[in-house]
């Protein structure tokens, strides 16, 4: 495919190569389904990694977002708007914690919550000044900002960035005694992610979260989880540390948090916890305006309205029943899943990403992450008849060592 742009000879508009692409340029989508600019379907099996759990192009987004566009979109903050209300009520009843704080991508939540954190830290537990630290975990990923790959523990995320982010302390994740060996008078947070989505969707031993959260208590610092991509519903629960039947002292959403269509993020927590905030502490320009909650208040109300939860949850188990048979065939060395998200990963001979790319090239978007593993977290909007379709196509790739002939799956 002639990627005109990617031409220097055309002497187009140049992008740095910050990501591997694949050669196809999309145009439009609806729900699960995308089209290239030749007209070509494709079958959404990444749904923005998570930021379109809604689907693209839903209706009920697409009314919301013009709708509001036509009336107010930016104001500052010094002022207040009459979207906010309601988005907040709905953002705490669904969470059950009474204050958020609105900022845009997932990285800005993430040093928002680790702000509150340190801060946190010296107020209520007396931590020396400038002496406070986090505990993160290796494979976590929370973004790309500085202070984002400064907890990353992958040095093709850190090299010559540095230097990097001082207070962070890391831990190998879901090892609760090195977690425990971490901790200390100078811990205000640990700050984990329920399932790790970029690492592979990794998912934790099951004693993982309630035993930080124990830590947490006992050591006097807050439990952080980062639900940006394992929340609002891709694991079958509205946020996956319910799997736990924990409750952290903060939660990080993004991604889907409006429903693709811009990036919206937040910090949510008790109030008692976001009383160390005071006037000037933080801000942002765009974060909590007028537009972003009109579309996040309607993108949280299409996941309760079509009861996305319990698709991905039923959908899930059905993905997983299909999954299962592939663990120790056709160089599938792991299967993990959790609701309608899953990592299958290869022995290192076989590429995931070669096999990502064949296929792309028969129309299901699929892509490769953490340690050779082939991401599945399709749009919780899908149809089953798709995810099927879907599957059909991966497990015949995975078997007939990556020939792949026959149809397009979409
Ligand atoms: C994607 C992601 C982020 C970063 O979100 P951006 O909007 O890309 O800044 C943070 N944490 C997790 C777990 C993510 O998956």
């Amino acid at each position: 495919m002639n990627i005109p742009w990617r031409n220097d000879a055309a002497g187009g508009v140049h992008m740095p190569d910050l990501v591997e692409t694949y050669p196809v340029v999309l145009s439009h989508g609806q729900g699960a389904r995308v089209w290239d600019v030749n007209g070509r379907a494709y079958l959404d099996f990444l749904a923005g990694y998570g930021a379109v759990n809604q689907g693209h192009a839903h209706p009920r987004l697409v009314a919301a977002m013009t709708r509001q566009v036509k009336r107010l979109t930016m104001i500052p903050r010094v002022f207040h708007h009459d979207q906010a209300a309601a988005f907040y009520q709905r953002l705490s009843r669904i969470t059950g914690y009474g204050q958020a704080v609105l900022m845009n991508s997932g990285a800005e939540a993430v040093e928002t919550a680790i702000k509150l954190a340190r801060r946190w830290g010296y107020v209520h537990k007396g931590i020396a000044k400038d002496r406070a630290e986090v505990l993160v975990f290796d494979g976590n990923f929370h973004g790309r900002t500085l202070a984002a790959v400064g907890l990353s523990a992958s040095p093709k995320v850190r090299r010559h960035f540095g230097p990097h982010l001082p207070g962070v302390q890391r831990a190998s994740y879901g090892d609760l005694d090195a977690a425990s060996r971490r901790m200390g008078p100078t811990i205000c947070a640990v700050l984990v992610e329920a399932v790790q989505g970029q690492g592979g969707v990794v998912v934790p031993p099951a004693d993982f979260l309630p035993g930080l959260r124990a830590l947490c208590d006992q050591h006097q610092c807050l439990l952080m989880v980062d639900e940006v991509q394992a929340g609002l519903g891709r694991t079958g629960h509205f946020f996956a540390f319910q799997h736990s039947q924990i409750r952290p002292d903060v939660v990080i959403l993004g991604k889907s948090l409006a429903g693709g269509m811009l990036p919206v993020s937040a910090v949510v927590a008790d109030p008692k916890v976001m009383a160390v905030w005071d006037v000037g502490s933080h801000g942002s320009t765009f974060g909590g305006n007028p537009l972003a909650c009109a579309l996040a208040y309607e993108a949280l109300g299409v996941i309760e309205d079509e009861r996305l939860v319990q698709r991905a949850a039923d959908l899930g188990a059905h993905l997983q029943q299909r999954l299962a048979p592939l663990l120790g065939k056709h160089g599938v060395t792991a299967v993990r899943s959790l609701g309608l998200w899953a990592g299958i990963q290869l022995v290192t001979q076989r590429s995931a990403r070669e096999l990502c790319a064949r296929l792309v090239a028969q129309g299901l978007l699929v892509d490769a992450t953490g340690q050779n593993t082939i991401r599945l977290s399709p749009p919780l909007v899908i149809e089953q008849s798709q995810l099927d379709a879907g599957l059909d196509r991966l497990i015949a790739i995975l078997q007939d060592g990556g020939n792949g002939k026959g149809a397009r799956c979409s």
